[in-house]
């Protein structure tokens, strides 16, 4: 092993090098001891394994030793047998011999014959011995027979030995030469297990010796460097002694290093707080100018504008007869709206109208910064007007898939507030009430028949609270999904038909959202109110009595309440008829000061529903037209209109037509002359350059209404 050591400035260095070196060596030796004592500890394995076997050979030949020598006592008991019955095999012959001789004595019948018959003739004892001859012949053939059966046996018996003994022979000779066979491979594999055995050991040693070798070359290399290592080791004790000196001085020059950029960084906090303390003044005052400028935007918008979104027609309208689509859009103008009525030709215009292909988040996009001015203390209103089946609840609630302004509006609420974390810190509560026949239901509440109050409070302030009305802090999505769902049930289970209930009802979802900075210690609170509205469609007087009267009667006494103030509102009346409602009443800290109110009128494009779509355009189109800056003609009607019934709408105007919630329409020329307050000013002067090709079409259009068939209508 080679050892590189470079050339060090410094002998501290040196020695570690030749210090590293040594050690690596030893490293080195170690390893290759390690792996050869792992070798011999494999090849011990492999011996034990080759003796278990030669053990194993050695118990099968004694097996088959042992199989030998119960071969031979059987071969010795088939030699005996082998005696016995070549004894028999004598006995046989001295049978034969025996029978031989009878048979050869039977040879001689005619001499006994010839002296038979002599002694028959000559004497009584002649035939006494005849007889007796005759007697002892019989015996004889009887004996003779017996002996030849007996011989017959005999030699069937000796067959069948001389049979079992070739038999037996022939097993001798097959376990002879099976023993012979096993002798030989038992034989065969003694010898290649001795080679082996000789072959492994030897390999072993063999390698055994190279490795030692190689073992002693490394112990003479590490010895060597042993040696070169001790002046190293010197000069690394001389070394260490000067560290230990400096490490002494250490804490002192610690010390004094600390106390130093102690004082660079009180200096540099100092710096940065003056800085921050600088950031903070101005984030505050870009806050304000932010929210100045958003109040500004939406005060530019006008604090109450009237937008109109025309529904499309649906899959199951289509086939009727009626359903023809009479309502156009101007492709130069969004917020003009033609209407084709009896043959004629209606031009409407509003702040915005949404054609029915507008999506919900496009009507979204309309009112968020109304939603979001909720967050900077401000209060809000949003109504969907129009008549039953013209997609209020569309826009306000949508549909799962395609929700509309209400979730919409919570989740930018959400993740506004969340954008404004850590500085503010937000909570946003959630109700829902129902306005049916002017009483008030708490819709979240445990009893959705109870009915609630409207109470000023009683701190002097002024505000109104409605006590026992449920509030829930709503967090994230799966929250205003749990209250919505807890409101539509509650809605439900007080009435039989849900449908027809909720087009005679108004339903509110009522958001708080109040915040509170911490480092400035500021606080604001702002409340959007999403009013589902009743349906605006009149009653025929024959078609109404009982209580299908009095809900008509409810609904429209609130609508046009609502349009007397928003009418006293925008004209800014001195006196403003919210107690003419129950919705206003509610709304009244929404509805007045610097709130914002959008209203939505929803329109059919259905020929069948024109009339109502009328009706509806032209409450829009009066609520937007009313004139700012209170004048005293203005001021006297608002105040009649809340004291006593507006002639058009606090009286149900069962049969007459329209609806016309707002008795105020001030023609557009005097506007002009008027002091227009901004809120009104832009829409109308961006529409100016349009509006100027036809001037009786503005004329006409803020003229006063009495009917259907108003002087709107144009061929
Ligand atoms: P309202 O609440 O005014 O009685 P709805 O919101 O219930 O009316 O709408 C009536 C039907 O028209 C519903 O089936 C609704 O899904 C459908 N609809 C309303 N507006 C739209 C729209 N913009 N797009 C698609 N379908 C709409
Ligand atoms: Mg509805």
């Amino acid at each position: 092993m080679t050892i590189l050591i470079l050339e060090w400035s410094n002998p501290l260095n040196k020695s570690c090098a030749i210090h590293f070196s040594c050690v690596s060596q030893l490293f080195i030796f170690c390893s290759v001891m390690l792996h050869l004592s792992q070798d011999v500890e494999a090849l011990r394995g492999e011996l034990c394994r080759k003796d278990e076997e030669c053990r194993e050979q050695e118990r099968r030949l004694a097996a088959l030793e042992q199989q030998v020598q119960e071969r031979t006592g059987v071969i010795v008991q088939l030699q005996q047998q082998l005696e016995e019955a070549a004894q028999r095999r004598q006995e046989l012959q001295l049978l034969r011999d025996g029978e031989e001789t009878l048979s050869r004595q039977a040879a001689l019948p005619l001499q006994v014959k010839y002296v038979t018959k002599t002694v028959e003739v000559e004497s009584a004892q002649s035939k006494q011995a005849l007889i007796e001859a005759q007697a002892h012949n019989q015996a004889l053939q009887e004996q003779l027979s017996v002996q030849r059966q007996l011989l017959r046996e005999l030699e069937q018996q000796l067959h069948e030995s001389q049979r079992s003994s070739s038999q037996l022979r022939q097993q001798i000779l097959v376990y002879e030469g099976e023993m012979e066979r096993a002798q030989g491979q038992l034989e065969a594999e003694m010898q290649s297990l001795e080679e082996e055995k000789n072959r492994v050991i030897e390999e072993a040693f063999i390698r055994a010796e190279s490795e030692m070798k190689a073992v002693h070359e490394n112990l003479a290399g590490v010895r060597m460097n042993l040696l070169t290592l001790q002046p190293a080791l010197r000069t690394l004790t001389c070394d260490y002694n000067c560290l230990k000196r400096q490490v002494q001085d250490f804490p002192y020059m610690l010390e004094k290093a600390i106390t130093e950029a102690k004082q660079e960084i009180c200096q540099v906090i100092g710096e940065v707080s003056s800085a921050n303390q600088e950031l903070l003044r101005k984030y505050k005052r870009e806050m304000n100018l932010r929210k100045k400028c958003h109040n500004e935007l939406v005060r530019l918008k006008g604090n109450i504008r009237v937008l109109c979104r025309v529904r499309p027609v649906c899959a199951g309208e289509t086939d009727a007869a009626d359903t023809k689509n009479k309502v156009t859009f101007d492709p130069d103008d969004d917020a003009v709206l033609y209407l084709s009525n009896k043959g004629k030709l209606m031009t409407f215009e509003l702040d915005k109208v949404f054609p029915t292909q507008a999506t919900q988040e496009e009507v979204f996009q309309e009112v968020q910064s109304l939603v979001t001015s909720c967050i900077d203390g401000f209060n809000v209103c949003i109504f969907a007007y129009g008549q039953t089946g013209s997609g209020k609840t569309y826009t306000m609630e949508g549909v799962p898939e395609d929700p509309g302004i209400n979730q919409r509006a919570l989740r930018l609420l959400f993740s506004a507030v969340s954008e404004k974390k850590p500085d503010w810190d937000y909570k946003i509560t959630v109700s829902m009430v129902e306005i049916y026949n002017e009483t008030l239901r708490n819709l979240l509440g445990d009893n959705p028949n109870e009915k609630l109050d409207i109470k000023m409070c009683p701190d002097g302030s002024g505000q109104l609270y409605v006590p026992g009305l449920t509030e829930f802090t709503v967090e994230s999505v799966e929250d205003i999904n749990k209250v919505f769902d807890l409101g539509h049930m509650n809605r439900a289970t007080a009435c039989t038909n849900l449908n027809e209930h909720s087009s005679r009802s108004h339903a509110l979802l009522i958001v708080t959202v109040a915040g509170f900075n911490s480092s400035t210690g500021h606080r604001t609170s702002g409340k959007l109110n999403l009013v589902d509205l009743a349906g605006s469609e009149r009653i025929t007087k024959s078609g109404a009595e009982g209580s299908r009267l009095r809900e008509a009667q409810c609904i429209n006494k609130s609508l046009s309440a609502l349009g007397d103030v928003i009418n006293a509102l925008r004209s800014k009346h001195s006196h403003v008829p919210f107690r003419n409602s129950r919705l206003t009443y509610l709304l009244q800290d929404s509805l007045s000061g610097d709130s914002k109110t959008l209203m939505m009128v929803q329109v059919s494009p259905l020929e069948s529903n024109v009339s109502e779509s009328v009706c509806s355009l032209k409450f829009a189109q009066r609520v937007r037209s009313v004139e700012i800056g209170p004048s005293s003609s203005s001021r006297r009607q608002a105040e009649s209109s809340s004291t006593s019934s507006s002639p058009t709408h606090d009286g149900v105007e069962l049969d007459s037509p329209p609806v016309t919630p707002v008795p105020l329409p001030i023609s557009r020329a005097s506007s002009a002359s008027s002091a227009l307050s901004s809120t009104s000013k832009t829409p109308t002067t961006r529409r100016r350059s349009h509006s100027q090709l036809s001037t009786d079409r503005q004329v006409d259009r803020s003229s006063p209404l009495v009917g259907d068939g108003g002087q709107d209508e144009r061929s």
